[in-house]
């Protein structure tokens, strides 16, 4: 059966009752239609949050299938409400590029799905399109003031690097040229696309605390800079308003539910390799809010989106998560540990044992922030005893709480294990949370620390464009910041081909971009894709209505 199929199977409560579970009445929820609703901010409560314990759902360097965070993060979730715990899962939205192109959607899978899936992955309650909109109207701003004769800041077109966004796979897009066809459309000029997950706007929306603060860090959006070398601000160009008018609603987060009737908050979707990866601080906020345990996800490895979550998103919040599960399969092991993508599925216990330094240094990073890791083995129906036992004997001889997790099969019943080792780590409360840097050190010595102590980098080498960068940023008096890199998801180095744990690498940083709004810097590495390309038989081509209107094909 597919994921759709058993999600079409399941019957749907009404989304009052959902909300029912968190203590809100049909008076105190913006629904919807029947199964989705969106919050009111007012419900955030930073007394109650404080006690609500936070457990972040990570993994080791996956394979490009995803190792199953998502699927892990609904079937724990499932699993501490069966154990008692009141527990709300927080997760992003998916992007519609990977619903059409390789992925597929992000709403976890067998028996640990959140619901309507069809609705969370196309449309859903138009989040991502108010994004869109909000960042192609700072765009046409821009252009309209490059023409304008009355208005004009002297913004220099060549220096603009605020682009325009779409939230598709299209590759065709990454380079335009716009403003052609004479002096009434606009000034020529050579810009792009990025996908709407990769837009400052969707980062900005994640960290921000409220509206205020929201429409604060919209005007702090770097545009570029005029002629005579001044920056310019989206405040500059008086955007902010209009922009923040575009995401009024947006900034609320989603109520839905998992197959089990349990709560479940979607909201926001940055990409974890190049932007933070995680849902908007708001949607964990009212989680927390509303119940004793939430479970949340980072996107990728512990490398990008678990890093970037402790760093930025806790270290701008103030929120302090109680436990990390790391997830790992037998399949990636298998990949580290150098077996083919093919052959993931045949049994290779030689295979998993040389693929566990991959999880040996995911471990060892999350340990750094001073929380003990619980890893959750997620299974998959070709396993075999023997390749798990490799991995709960590892576990056994460094000490570390493992339990196997069968939540795609089983729902919340194949994560009572898990369950108890998380629910025994966070009532041992031994969590002594530190980030790993201080925002205040120099920016170079932010991004040696990342490459160093969880990249496992010798050091950081930066090409002449990234040099430029630095000096901007200096002078820009933006090196505060805290940093976002931009790095393949697929090896803990910036080379996707290094797999399991990379020694002795140099990390080159070829570019840097300053995300002033959303406060971070990018340290671009490799050759990372702000504007995804769609595969030679994308997912779309199995995605159908029939003609009762039911969706079909989506995984
Ligand atoms: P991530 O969040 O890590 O990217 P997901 O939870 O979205 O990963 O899972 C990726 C894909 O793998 C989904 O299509 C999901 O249905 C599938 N999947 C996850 N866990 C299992 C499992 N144990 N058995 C079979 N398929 C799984
Ligand atoms: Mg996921």
């Amino acid at each position: 059966m597919t994921d759709l199929d058993i999600a079409s199977q399941c019957k749907l409560e009404p989304i009052t009752k959902i909300a029912d579970k968190l203590g809100l009445n049909a008076e105190e929820i913006e629904m919807y239609g029947k199964y989705k609703a969106k919050l009111p901010l007012n419900k955030i409560n930073e007394e109650k949050l404080n006690k609500s314990k936070l457990i972040l759902v990570t993994a080791i360097s996956p394979t490009p299938a995803g190792e199953g965070k998502t699927t892990i993060s609904i079937g724990l979730s499932e699993g501490l409400n069966k154990l008692g715990k009141q527990t709300t899962v927080v997760l992003r939205e998916p992007s519609l590029g990977p619903v059409f192109g390789i992925k597929g959607g992000a709403t976890g899978g067998g028996y640990s799905q959140v619901l309507p899936m069809e609705d969370i992955n196309l449309h859903f309650t138009g989040d991502f399109s108010a994004i869109e909109k909000a960042h192609n109207l700072l765009a046409a701003i821009i252009d309209n003031n490059l023409q304008s004769k009355t208005n004009s800041l002297g913004i220099d077109p060549r220096t603009v690097v605020w682009k325009r966004v779409m939230d598709l796979n299209d590759r065709a897009l990454r380079n335009v040229v716009i403003g052609l066809g004479g002096t009434t459309s606009g000034v020529p000029r050579e810009t792009g696309f990025d996908i709407t997950a990769a837009s400052e706007i969707m980062a900005i929306l994640c960290l921000s605390k409220d509206l205020e603060n929201l429409k604060e860090r919209l005007g702090n959006i770097f545009v570029g800079y005029t002629f005579d070398k001044k920056p310019i601000y989206a405040r500059d160009l008086k955007a902010e308003g209009a922009m923040t008018a575009l995401l009024k609603d947006a900034i609320k987060p989603n109520l839905v539910q998992t197959i089990e009737g349990n709560p479940a908050i979607i909201h926001g979707g940055p990409f974890a390799n190049i932007a933070q990866g995680t849902n908007t601080v708001i949607a964990t906020k009212m989680g927390m809010s509303l119940s004793d345990y939430t479970v949340t996800e980072a996107g990728f490895g512990f490398d990008l989106g678990g890093e970037k979550f402790f760093n930025i998103k806790c270290q701008s919040s103030g929120l302090k998560p109680k436990a990390v599960v790391l997830t790992a399969t037998i399949r990636a092991l298998k990949y580290h540990g150098g077996a083919d993508l093919q052959d993931l599925k045949n049994s290779n216990v030689e295979a998993v044992k040389k693929g566990l330094p991959n999880l040996e240094k995911h471990l060892e990073n999350i340990q750094k922030f001073g929380i003990t890791p619980v890893i959750a083995i997620n299974k998959f129906q070709t396993d075999d005893e023997e390749e798990i036992k490799v991995i709960t004997d590892f576990a056994s001889k460094k000490e570390l709480p493992v339990a196997v997790a069968d939540v795609w099969a089983k729902g919340g019943e194949g994560a009572l294990d898990l369950g108890n080792e998380v629910i025994k780590v966070i009532e041992k409360n031994h969590v002594d949370f530190k980030p790993l840097y201080d925002w205040d050190k120099s920016v170079e010595e932010k991004i040696a620390t990342i490459a160093t102590k969880i990249y496992g980098a010798e050091h950081v080498e930066y090409g002449a464009k990234a040099r430029a960068a630095l000096k901007r940023i200096y002078d820009l008096k933006l090196d505060k910041l805290p940093i976002c890199v931009a790095k393949t998801q697929k090896s803990l180095s910036d080379d996707p081909k290094l797999l399991g744990r990379p020694k002795d690498f140099i990390l080159k940083v070829r570019e840097i971009e300053i995300a002033a709004g959303a406060g971070f810097i990018i340290p671009i590495t490799g050759d990372i894709m702000r504007m995804p390309g769609l595969p030679a038989h994308p997912a779309s081509e199995n995605i159908d209505v029939n003609s009762e209107g039911e969706i079909v094909g989506l995984f």
